[in-house]
């Protein structure tokens, strides 16, 4: 290789998307042997930005500069010849309070995390997915998803912080924000802190670091409108009316709209939306919301107490049908999981297909788009009306 093709282009910035997919790259640390130029050079543990898809490699700036730099002592010594083992930058930013496990040559080599005036605070710092589920159970602190992997940990109206889900299933954090949190927050953070993995693009870094917003998929979109309703419950009762536990994180960051109509599939996303968008819903929760409003709860399931909730909130909004896809969902589940009798569950399907206003014998591909949409009608309208 010529020592000219490790100088980046002019106006070349490597970002952290492949040239060839234009997918997410990972930092890894790769064994370097190469002769530049007349000069055997051989490094180990080089940072480079990799894509698992097209296994293409790509040298971020200060990997490349390492070259050259190793290229003129060699000349300077007036030796062909070079080999070292790179040692890991292993700096401390002196951010929070309890030490953190990361990564700093994330900071350096991930691209668009380098900030001069704020040296390491957009390093990653890396967590079991569990973290998020003590969250959404705190009293003090909510979730709130922009999509199934990006979303905010909120607390009151002032204190946000933000979060990813990387391709491997783990949170990542900015080490800077996790400063802001009080001491006993840190420590609790401390306890499912892991070794960074060094994958990070995700929808997180498209939006925090490049701000862009890629275009949701209609489950995320759902998924977020969900978010956004819960959020206005709590703005408005001070209650959080449903729960994420980690069966219903892990379903909703896995489940894909159905490729297939099979006897299975239609078992399993009849199964799957159920315990996402019904089946959270906080009973007890509900039942103190309808309570403080003058209601009672008693002997009310939770797709009743909600629409009950909504009566007596918003006496103005048609709650029944408002309400409608829910029990729609409902009905759905019954009869594709087969759990009333034959001639049931045809009445049953005829009553789906006939509230979402679609042909009697349709199938699971065209009862499936118009259910998400009436449910995510339903969410924004109730968010909206709160
Ligand atoms: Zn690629």
């Amino acid at each position: 290789m010529d020592l000219k093709e490790f100088f980046p282009e002019s106006g070349h910035i490597q970002r952290l998307y492949c040239d060839q997919c234009n997918g997410h790259l990972d930092l890894v640390f790769d064994d370097f042997s190469e002769t530049v130029s007349g000069v055997e050079i051989s490094i180990n543990g080089l940072p480079v930005l990799h894509c698992p898809k097209c296994n293409e490699k790509y040298l971020p700036d200060d990997s490349r500069f390492a070259v050259i730099h190793l290229h003129e002592q060699a000349a300077k010594r007036s030796s062909d010849i070079v080999k070292v083992t790179r040692n890991k930058t292993n700096q401390d930013f002196g951010f929070g309070a309890v030490p953190f496990i990361y990564d700093s040559d994330d900071y350096k080599y991930i691209p668009g995390l380098k900030r001069p005036w704020d040296e390491g605070f957009l390093t990653p710092v890396f967590f079991n997915r569990e973290v998020l589920l003590k969250y959404d159970s705190s009293p003090t602190y909510r979730l709130s998803f922009a999509s199934t992997t990006y979303g905010e940990i909120r607390r009151g109206d002032d204190f946000s912080m933000p979060f990813g889900l990387n391709g491997n299933g783990k949170i990542v954090m900015w080490l800077g924000d996790i400063d802001r949190l009080p001491e006993a927050e840190q420590y609790y953070l401390r306890s499912e802190n892991i070794e960074s993995d060094h994958s990070i693009g995700s929808e997180f870094y498209d939006g925090q670091i490049e701000c862009v917003f890629t275009d949701l998929s209609k489950e995320d979109d759902l998924f977020k409108a969900r978010s956004e309703f819960l959020e206005a419950c709590f703005k408005k009762f001070g209650s959080k009316i449903a729960h994420l536990d980690k069966e219903v994180f892990d379903l909703s960051v896995s489940f894909n709209a159905p490729i297939v109509d099979t006897e299975k599939e239609r078992r399993h996303v009849a199964d799957t939306l159920n315990k996402i968008y019904l089946e959270s819903f906080d009973n007890k929760a509900l039942g103190a919301v309808i309570k403080s409003l003058g209601g009672d709860p008693k002997s009310l399931g939770s797709i009743k107490r909600l629409q009950k909730v909504i009566e007596l909130s918003c006496p103005a909004l048609d709650a029944s049908t408002i309400m409608s896809p829910f029990y729609i969902l409902y009905d759905l589940r019954v009869a594709y999981s087969h759990l009333g009798s034959d001639e049931s569950e045809e009445e049953k399907l005829k009553f789906v297909t006939d509230r979402l206003d679609i042909k009697a014998d349709s199938g699971l591909m065209e009862i499936y788009p118009s259910l998400i949409e009436k449910l995510h009608e339903s969410f924004t309208k109730l968010a909206d009306s709160l």
